[in-house]
């Protein structure tokens, strides 16, 4: 059953304040999350990422449609439940630890403001700790810390009040690449104990598709497409959202309009072969998505020049030239002389 909903949410600050791009900062969102999802909204600066976060949360009114939780009610035109009374929690970029507290005294905050202390206040706050595995650091000051420990204290102080759905504002964009990887784990693991719905938002795609079972993708305040990670992969909706998940080609070719999405060899061998001959054949030129992992060297493949072979460690990423301006990437295991024409076969394709 949807949990939280979003509903045809729109929130326009005003020409005045939109720096004169005219569009509403967010434009018509529409989305239906279950109990426990973690969802990644993905997209660009920009296009409208922390404005959802902030609606949902309460700090931001939307100037058209509505929010609910279950059947509640929480936002919508006319009136906003105050951001306390949601049973929501936000971590944002910046961490916002108290420096003249400890770490438990950071992470015990909200429970005081609420009026627990004493036995209780010790055991909630030493379990949201250790979930984080913070527990030996819990006397430090925020100033000793890491800055991945840092943003540990920042998700033990959310998680301590048990939230129903705790939103994250690119937790990870301040951290080096390293510990951004360890950090992923540590969300995971947060998410799977912790029971929350999870609304987490990044730009970066790699991010999103390791942590989140569904990933919306957002560009200049619209929802371009919500499915799980291994769907959109496959089956992007569209140029935008095809360019922005994963690594791939997008190559203009004469594809019969059939209804089939899904091309093969013998398809895209034809149609990379007729392509001199558009406009006689009457076939018009389709965006096709072509993934490195599906282009390979065959026998029967088409002859394409090898522009780049650059070594990435485990494989070599390929630049190949189709000789009509057109690039497509792939891998090989083994590396391939710049300059050389070779014949690849391409498995498999997905038109946009
Ligand atoms: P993202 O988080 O995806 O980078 P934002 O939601 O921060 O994008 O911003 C979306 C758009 O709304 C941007 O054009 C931004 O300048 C504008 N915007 C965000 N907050 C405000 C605000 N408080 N007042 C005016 N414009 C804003
Ligand atoms: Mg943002």
């Amino acid at each position: 059953m949807a949990q939280l909903i979003l509903n045809h949410l729109t929130k326009d600050f005003g020409a005045a304040k939109s720096f004169g791009n005219g569009r509403p900062a967010v434009a018509d969102v529409s989305l239906a999350l279950r109990r426990q999802a973690f969802l990644a909204l993905l997209g660009p600066s920009g296009c409208g990422k922390t404005t959802v976060l902030r609606m949902i949360a309460g700090f931001e009114q939307p100037t058209d449609g509505s929010i609910f939780y279950g059947d509640r009610r929480l936002s919508d035109a006319e009136r906003a439940l105050p951001p306390e009374k949601r049973n929501m929690a936000m971590v944002f970029q910046s961490y916002a630890l108290w420096p003249h507290m400890t770490v438990a005294e950071n992470v015990g905050y909200p429970l005081k403001v609420r009026g627990i202390s004493g036995v209780p206040w010790q055991k909630l706050v030493g379990e949201a700790l250790a979930l984080v595995k913070l527990t030996e650091l819990a006397e430090r000051r925020p100033s000793a810390l890491s800055g991945g420990q840092r943003q540990r204290v920042a998700l033990a102080r959310c998680l301590v009040t048990q939230p129903d759905v705790v939103l994250l504002d690119e937790p990870l964009a301040n951290l080096d690449q390293h510990l951004r990887k360890a950090m992923e784990e540590t969300f995971r693991a947060f998410h799977e104990r912790s029971g929350a719905t999870m609304v987490y938002v990044t730009h970066d795609q790699a991010e999103a598709m390791a942590l989140a079972t569904d990933v919306a993708v957002m560009s200049e305040g619209r929802l371009l497409q919500v499915a799980p990670p291994a769907e959109i992969y496959a089956k992007p909706e569209g140029r935008v959202v095809g360019g922005l998940i994963g690594r791939g080609s997008i190559l203009r070719l004469p594809v019969a309009e059939n209804g089939e999405r899904q091309l093969g060899w013998p398809v895209l061998r034809e149609a990379l072969g007729s392509r001199d001959a558009i406009g006689s054949a009457g076939a018009r030129l389709a965006d096709v998505l072509v993934r490195p992992e599906h282009v390979h060297r065959g026998t029967d493949g088409i002859l394409m020049r090898v522009m780049a072979c650059v070594f990435e460690g485990e494989r070599f990423a390929l630049d190949l030239s189709l000789g009509d301006g057109q690039r497509l990437k792939a891998f090989s295991s083994v590396a391939l002389s710049e300059g050389a024409l070779v014949p690849f076969v391409i498995s498999a394709g997905w038109r946009l």
